[in-house]
C-alpha cells in the first residue's frame, strides 16, 4: 500500500517528536528507522553510514538480522547500496535481486525481499549514508515516497552532521555523490602546495531547526525572506557600482530570475507544508535540485545549478537574520574557499594561520594575489564549483605547481603531498643557502634582484632570501588594515621601522595607490563605472594634497641620516610627476627649516604603468632619479584588459611580441641617458619572464620574496649574448605568444625557469 498524500507531514510529525526526546543519537536513528516502517508499509528499513574511508556500516535496522548492526559493511560501489552512495542517486527496484549490482550478505537475511528503494543521505552534495526500505512483494515504489524518503535523509543528515553517531572527523571524509570529483583543476595564480582545512569565507549557514508545526509562521516566513531577498538582488543590480554592462550583471540577472521563479518558491511551499520549517525546506528542494541536475552534464546548466546554490544559500542566510559571517575561529591550516576575494579581505585574515586560498573566479594579477604572494600564500583560482561543494574544516589540499585542489584527499593522497611539501621545503633552503651568491649571468652580466614588500613583517624576507633591496614598498598596504587614517607619527615609526629592517639596504617606497580595488575603510571612494582607470593612486593624491603631503612628511622624518629613495604610482604625463615633486621639494625645504637631520641621498622617481608616459620619456627623464615599470597595470592598460577580470585573465601574455617590444623601447630609451631602471610588476616574480626582460636590457627586477630564489638560480644559468640575439629576433613574429619559443630555448640551454 503506497504512502498517501498526508503521508510525509505523518512521518515528519513522529520524526519531530523523535528528536524532541531525551535520548542518545543511536535510540533516536532506531526510533526514525521504525517510523519510516511504519509509516511507510515497509518490512525492512536500514541505514547505512559512511566510515572513515570507503565503507557503509549498517547502523540501524527493522527487518533485517539485528546481529549484523554495527558488523555488516559494504564498500562504496559495492551491492546495492554502495551503489547509492557512489552515485549519490536514489534507486528504485521493484526487483531488486535481478540487479547486476546485487550484493548479498548473508549475515543480514535480507534473501527474502525483492523490491527496494534506497536513498543518498547527502550534506553538502556529500554523501554520509544511505536511507533504505524493502519488501517481500515486488513492489514499485511510487515518486512521492522517493520524495518522502528523501526529506527523511535531511533529517538523518542533520543528525550525522551533530557528530554523536560518529565524530565529526569521520563525518568530514564523507564521499562524494558522483559527478563532483575530489579532484578539482584550477589555475595556479600563486605558486605553492599548501595542505589543510577549509574556511569558508562566507560559509553557509547551518540549518539546525529542521521541524515546525506551524506552517502558516513558517510560510508568511518565507515570504518575506523572498521579499528581502528579491529586493537586495535588485538593489545589487541597480548599484552604480556594478556598471551597466557585463557578464557579472548576466550572472545577478539569472540570480534574479530564478529568485522570482514560481516553481522554485512553490516546492519550497510545499516542503513545508510538509512539517519543515522554512529553511529546512529550502534546503529540500535545493537538494532534491541537486539529484536532478546531478546527471546532467551540460556546462552551462552545470552553472545554472551552482547558482541556484548560492541563491539557496542567500535565502537561508535572510530567513535566519544573517548577511553573512565572517566571525569564525581559524584552524592553524586554514584555507580559504571564497568566491573572490579582494585585498583587504585577505588581510582580514590572520596571516599566520593561512595556508593558502581557492577561488571559483579571480584574476592572477590582481592585488589580492599580490598580498597573498607577498604573505607566501598559494592561490588557485577558476575553481568554479569549489564553494557549494566544500564545508567548513574539510582537508583539503592545494597543488600550485598543477593548479589542481584535492578535496577530502585519501591518505595515501595526503602522504605524497606531506613528501611534497618536504622537497619544496628543502628546496627553499637550498635558495636560503644560496642567498648570498650572486645574481650574475655566466657571461658576467650582474642583475639586481629586490624583492616587493608591503608590510613590516615582510622586511625579514629581506635577510632570508639575500635580496639586495626592496625595488617596491607598497605604502598602501598598511593603510588598508587600519580603520582610522594612520597619523604622522604612526606612519613615521612604520617607515623607521622599515629601513632599521633593510639595515643598510635601499628600499624604494611608493606613495599611495589608493582607489580601484585598494580600498581604505576612512576614504569614500565614489563608485565609478572603471575604478582600474579612475580616481586612484597619483591622480587622488594630487586632488587631496594633504594625504601626500603627510605621507611625504613623515617618510623624510624616517629617514634622517639615511639615503631616500620615493617613487610615484600611475604616473600619465611628466607634470603629474613635476607637480608631486613639487609638493615634496616643499615638504624637504620644511624639514631643513626646522633644522631636522636631513636623508643622507635623496632619489625621486615614477612608476610607469600608464603607457602615455612610455612617449614622453625622453622629456622625463631628466627630471626623475630612475623608472620603475609596474607590468601589472601597464600590461593591463597596453592590452586593454582588466587584470581583475577573471574571463580576460590568461587572454593576453605579456610574452607577446607587443608587450615586449614595448619593453625593449622603454629599455632603450631610458639607456641611451643611463637613467637607472627596473621592474617591479608580477613580470619579474616569474623566471620565464624575468629571462626574457634580462634578454632585452633590463638590469634590476623587484619580485616577490619567494621568486627571488628561482630567479636568481635562472640568471645564473644564463648566457645573456647569446640569449639577447635570440629574443630580439622573435619581436617581429605575429604569435599571438612567444612563451612556448622561449620555454623551448630556455630548455634547449640549459636555462632554469
Ligand atoms: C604594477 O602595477 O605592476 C604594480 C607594481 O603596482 P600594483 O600591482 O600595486 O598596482
Ligand atoms: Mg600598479
Amino acid at each position: 500500500m503506497p504512502l498517501n498524500a498526508s503521508g510525509p507531514r505523518l512521518i515528519l510529525k513522529r520524526l519531530r517528536q523523535v528528536m524532541a526526546s531525551p535520548q542518545s543519537a543511536q535510540e533516536r536513528l532506531d526510533d526514525i528507522v521504525q517510523v519510516i516502517a511504519t509509516n511507510m508499509v515497509a518490512e525492512v528499513c536500514s541505514v547505512y553510514l559512511v566510515r572513515a574511508g570507503d565503507l557503509l556500516e549498517l547502523f540501524s535496522t527493522v527487518g533485517l538480522n539485528q546481529a549484523s548492526v554495527h558488523k555488516t559493511s559494504l564498500r562504496v560501489g559495492e551491492g546495492l547500496i554502495g551503489e547509492i552512495a557512489a552515485r549519490g542517486v536514489p534507486l528504485n527496484l521493484s526487483d531488486a535481486q535481478s540487479h547486476p549490482n546485487f550484493a548479498y550478505r548473508p549475515e543480514t537475511g535480507e534473501e527474502i525481499y525483492h523490491s527496494l528503494m534506497g536513498v543518498p543521505i547527502l550534506r553538502s552534495g556529500r554523501v554520509v549514508g544511505v536511507l533504505a526500505v524493502q519488501n517481500e512483494t515486488q513492489r514499485h515504489y511510487i515518486d512521492e515516497e522517493v520524495e518522502a524518503l528523501e526529506t527523511v535523509a535531511m533529517v538523518l543528515a542533520e543528525l550525522v552532521g551533530s557528530g554523536e553517531l560518529i565524530d565529526s572527523h569521520e563525518v568530514h571524509e564523507g564521499t562524494f555523490a558522483q559527478g563532483i570529483p575530489p579532484q578539482l583543476d584550477g589555475l595556479t595564480f600563486a605558486d605553492g602546495i599548501a595542505i589543510g582545512h577549509v574556511v569558508l569565507h562566507e560559509p553557509r549557514l547551518e540549518v539546525t531547526q529542521l521541524l515546525s508545526d506551524d506552517e502558516e509562521l513558517e510560510t508568511s516566513r518565507l515570504d518575506e525572506a523572498i521579499d528581502s531577498l528579491r529586493m537586495s538582488i535588485d538593489n545589487l543590480i541597480e548599484s552604480p557600482a556594478m556598471g551597466v554592462e557585463g557578464e557579472h550583471l548576466e550572472v545577478l540577472e539569472t540570480y534574479r530570475m530564478f529568485a522570482h521563479d514560481r516553481g522554485w518558491v512553490r516546492r519550497i511551499r510545499e516542503a513545508i507544508e510538509t512539517g519543515l520549517t522554512a529553511e529546512a525546506a529550502v534546503q529540500r528542494v535545493q537538494v532534491a535540485n541537486r539529484t536532478r541536475m546531478a546527471r546532467i552534464s551540460d556546462a552551462y546548466l552545470r552553472e545554472r545549478l551552482a547558482d541556484l546554490d548560492d541563491l539557496s544559500h542567500r535565502l537561508i542566510r535572510h530567513l535566519m537574520g544573517r548577511e553573512s559571517n565572517n566571525s569564525v575561529v581559524l584552524p592553524d591550516d586554514a584555507i580559504i574557499v571564497a568566491r573572490n576575494l579582494g585585498p583587504a579581505e585577505m588581510m582580514d585574515y590572520d596571516r599566520d594561520k593561512i595556508r593558502g586560498v581557492v577561488l571559483a573566479e579571480g584574476s592572477p594579477s590582481s592585488h589580492m594575489v599580490i598580498v597573498a604572494k607577498a604573505l607566501g600564500v598559494p592561490v588557485i583560482g577558476h575553481v568554479a564549483s569549489i564553494v557549494g561543494i566544500v564545508d567548513p574544516g574539510d582537508r583539503i589540499i592545494i597543488d600550485g605547481h598543477e593548479g589542481e585542489v584535492y578535496l577530502l584527499p585519501t591518505s595515501d593522497v595526503v602522504q605524497a603531498y606531506e613528501e611534497r611539501v618536504k622537497a619544496q621545503e628543502l628546496l627553499e633552503q637550498s635558495y636560503a643557502d644560496h642567498r648570498e651568491l650572486p645574481a650574475v649571468t655566466k657571461d658576467g652580466i650582474e642583475i639586481s634582484l629586490n624583492m616587493n614588500a608591503g608590510l613590516l613583517v615582510d622586511m625579514d624576507n629581506l635577510g632570508r632570501t639575500g635580496a639586495d633591496g626592496v625595488g617596491l614598498f607598497r605604502t598602501e598596504l598598511p593603510f588598508m588594515v587600519s580603520e582610522t587614517f594612520p597619523r604622522l607619527t604612526a606612519q613615521k615609526e612604520l617607515y623607521e621601522g622599515v629601513l632599521n629592517a633593510a639595515n643598510g639596504k635601499e628600499v624604494v617606497f611608493r606613495t599611495l595607490d589608493i582607489g580601484s580595488d585598494k580600498v581604505v575603510p576612512f576614504i569614500d571612494l565614489p563608485k565609478e563605472e572603471n575604478p582600474a582607470m579612475g580616481w586612484r593612486a597619483i591622480r587622488l593624491s594630487l586632488d587631496r594634497p594633504a594625504l601626500l603631503r603627510y605621507q611625504l612628511r613623515a617618510l623624510i622624518q624616517a629617514s634622517g641620516g639615511q639615503s631616500l629613495n620615493i617613487m610615484f604610482p600611475m604616473i600619465a604625463d611628466v607634470t603629474e610627476f613635476l607637480r608631486a615633486k613639487e609638493i615634496f621639494d616643499r615638504e624637504i625645504l620644511r624639514h631643513e627649516r626646522l633644522n631636522y637631520e636631513m636623508p643622507s641621498e635623496i632619489r625621486l622617481g615614477t612608476m610607469l604603468e600608464v603607457p602615455a608616459l612610455a612617449w614622453q620619456l625622453e622629456t622625463l627623464l631628466p627630471h626623475v632619479d630612475f623608472v620603475s615599470v609596474g607590468s601589472n597595470d601597464l600590461m593591463q592598460f597596453l592590452f586593454a584588459s582588466d587584470r581583475s577580470n577573471t574571463l580576460l585573465s590568461g587572454r593576453y601574455d605579456i610574452l607577446s611580441p607587443a608587450a615586449l617590444s614595448f619593453f625593449k623601447m622603454i629599455i632603450d630609451t631610458c639607456d641611451a641617458v643611463g637613467k637607472p631602471l627596473s621592474v617591479c610588476g608580477e613580470a619579474a616574480s616569474s623566471p620565464l619572464e624575468a629571462f626574457s626582460l634580462i634578454a632585452l636590457g633590463m638590469r634590476s627586477l623587484s619580485m616577490a620574496p619567494s621568486a627571488i630564489g628561482p630567479v636568481k638560480e635562472m640568471v645564473r644559468s644564463l648566457n645573456l649574448a647569446q640569449a639577447t640575439e635570440y629574443v630580439e629576433s622573435l619581436l617581429h613574429s605575429p604569435d599571438h605568444s612567444l612563451r612556448t619559443k622561449l620555454e623551448g630555448y630556455a630548455r634547449d640551454h640549459g636555462i632554469e625557469i
